[in-house]
């Protein structure tokens, strides 16, 4: 951001988050009991600079589980500490055009399509459990408290509330385990990913967040390295291709911007080089992703040129 471009953020967020709060389609995620009892028409968005400016409007402090915008952080945390030829033997980097829980696997490989989805991301949180053993889940919130550049906590309710209502992921992470993609046994991975879905972040922690991975990997406020460079590489790389499920394509083509979205409204998009950006609005369309959220970046990037594509 220049010195001419901040200005136009400040003056572009508060008009976008005007334009949208009418906007109340979309329904709450309710196959988790918890993640129904959300406030339905928070709204919040968030951009942070590679500079290390930030930027917000609304609902942006509201705390929210990140869930499957963990999947980004997971698999950019197990390239670096499994390394990318273990990872990519367990998981592929393939757009698979289904939805986030389908049990579908590769039928070459045998593996997941992709990391973003729940069948990739489970093996991914097996890997991080073989390397880290039990200290996984520490290890992993701390790495997503050091990019969000403050100690990050996990929901209680809502991972129990996962744990005990996950009968889909058990299953898929039994299949895994017939398909070689997951070697240990599955509670272990089970558990990490239950767990990692449920970290509490607010809209300013992942625009923080998506800053630091856009300034490849070192956190703009702490200058620490927090992903690897080639880490963070591969991961806008499927986030770009596979990051929204089943609405991946539109995305790439519409907004032009890698990014993450989960089921407990959040969206995390990235600018490679230049910013971070997030929203959180809990309703959902019919793929699972926040409606508002979905229109704000849509409008974000038209407004501030942000589409990998754009000519200028
Ligand atoms: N914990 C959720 C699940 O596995 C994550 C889903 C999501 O955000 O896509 O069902």
């Amino acid at each position: 951001t220049t010195e001419t471009e901040r200005p136009e953020i400040e003056r572009i967020l508060p008009r976008i988050h005007a334009r949208y709060t009418p906007l109340r389609d979309g329904q709450l995620a309710d196959y988790i009991p918890e993640l129904a009892r959300m406030e339905p028409d928070s709204f919040g968005i968030a951009i942070a600079t590679a500079e290390g400016h930030q930027f917000s409007v609304g609902d942006a402090e509201r705390p929210f589980t990140i869930q499957s915008i963990s999947k980004a952080l997971t698999f950019c945390m197990a390239l670096e500490l499994a390394g990318a030829a273990a990872v990519r033997a367990r998981v592929g980097v393939e757009p698979s055009g289904d939805a986030f829980n389908a049990i579908e696997f590769d039928p070459v490989t045998r593996r997941p399509y992709n990391p973003m989805v729940n069948a990739g991301a489970i093996a991914i949180s097996g890997l991080l459990h073989e390397v880290l053993g039990d200290a996984a889940f520490e290890t992993v919130l701390d790495r997503f408290s050091q990019a969000a550049g403050r100690r990050l906590a996990m929901d209680e309710a809502v991972y129990r509330s996962e744990a005990e209502t996950g009968h889909r992921n058990r299953a898929i992470a039994h299949l895994l385990l017939s398909a070689g993609a997951l070697t240990g046994p599955v509670e272990p991975a089970l558990d990490l990913y239950f767990r990692q879905c449920s970290i509490l972040v607010t809209a300013t922690d992942l625009a923080r967040i998506g800053a630091t991975m856009g300034h490849l990997g070192e956190q703009p406020w702490s200058g620490r390295q927090v992903f690897e460079v080639s880490a963070v590489r591969d991961t806008l790389s499927v986030m770009f291709s596979c990051g929204v499920y089943d609405y991946s394509g539109n995305w790439a083509h519409d907004v032009g911007v890698p990014a993450k979205s989960g089921v407990g409204g959040g969206i995390l998009g990235v600018v490679s080089r230049q910013l971070g950006l997030a929203t959180f609005s809990p309703r959902l369309d019919a793929r699972g992703n926040s409606v508002r959220g979905l229109a704000v970046f849509k409008s974000l990037a038209a407004e501030l040129g942000l589409h990998v594509f754009d000519a200028t």
